[in-house]
């Protein structure tokens, strides 16, 4: 069972040139239910990707718990994490970058090979396995570091805004799989995002974020069912519920706008 539990979380960065502390995160407390997709929204710099960050270990909380499966840290159970730029390993190529992730888990070697090539065709670059990451754009980049998080087949998949670099056609073919891998693997997701649609389409619940130090302002539910479309009117209501607490100021003519031409 991989609920996630982060439980009064502090963290401070110290300021450059300077003696203070920038404080990112203030009793912040999430709860991240086994098989749960949650999205994770706030505002630039509110501490988002701190958040994911200690939840890996990659970075110690000041103060605060995180436990995994009902305990402190990881042990057997895995973690997938796709961050916002793609961090790949460039002098490895494509396949051994995936090779690498599953070395790491401990997978045997004589299954390297269907899973990488599985992998790798999901996010549509068969044809790449032999390539190195910096002969690759952008997008096809972060198309190998999701292909990375996915291939573990992990229990707890941590995504940071992974399809925020994509091309519009590309991110909503990628929202479609991944919706379909987690949802048969019983993946439990954290997506950080600012795209509050997307977010609607992916979330079976949404988490709204305070801008720094941050703590959840806002949580509730996604009550549309699945398979969802990105073309359902009711998620632009979420979308608007989302964007009100992130932007309560702004105009209703705005408001109305922005949501639609956002769709
Ligand atoms: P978000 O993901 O919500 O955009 P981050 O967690 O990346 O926010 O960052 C929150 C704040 O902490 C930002 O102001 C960022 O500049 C700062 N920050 C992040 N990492 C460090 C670090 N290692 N050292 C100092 N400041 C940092």
């Amino acid at each position: 069972m991989a609920t996630i539990e982060l439980e009064k979380l502090n963290k401070a960065y110290p300021v450059k040139s300077g003696t203070g502390v920038l404080q990112v995160l203030h009793d912040f407390s999430l709860t991240v239910n086994d098989g749960e997709v949650v999205c994770l929204l706030g505002p630039s710099g509110c501490g988002k990707s701190t958040t994911l960050d200690i939840l890996a270990g990659l970075t110690a909380p000041d103060s605060g718990t995180v436990s995994v499966g009902g305990s402190a840290g990881w042990g057997a159970l895995t973690c997938g994490y796709v961050f916002q730029r793609p961090q790949l390993l460039n002098w490895r190529t494509v396949r051994q970058n995936l090779e690498f992730a599953l070395a790491g888990k401990g997978e045997p070697k004589k299954s390297w090979r269907e899973r990488t090539d599985e992998y790798l065709a999901l996010v549509g670059l068969a044809d790449f396995a032999d390539a190195y990451p910096l002969s690759l754009s952008g997008g096809m980049q972060q198309r190998v570091s999701l292909a990375r998080g996915l291939v573990i087949e992990p229990d707890v998949l941590l995504m940071d805004e992974p399809f925020s670099n994509l091309d519009e056609l590309t991110a909503r073919r990628l929202r479609f799989e991944l919706l379909e891998i987690v949802s048969e693997q019983q993946t439990t997701v954290l997506f950080v995002t600012h795209n509050a649609l997307e977010a609607a389409f992916l979330g079976d619940r949404i988490c709204v974020v305070s801008p720094r130090p941050a703590r959840v302002v806002d949580e509730f539910d996604v009550p549309i069912g699945r398979p969802r479309s990105p073309e359902d009117v009711a998620l632009v209501e979420i979308q608007r519920r989302v964007l009100d607490m992130l932007e309560p100021d702004r105009p209703a003519r705005t408001r109305l706008g922005k949501d639609l031409a956002d769709v």
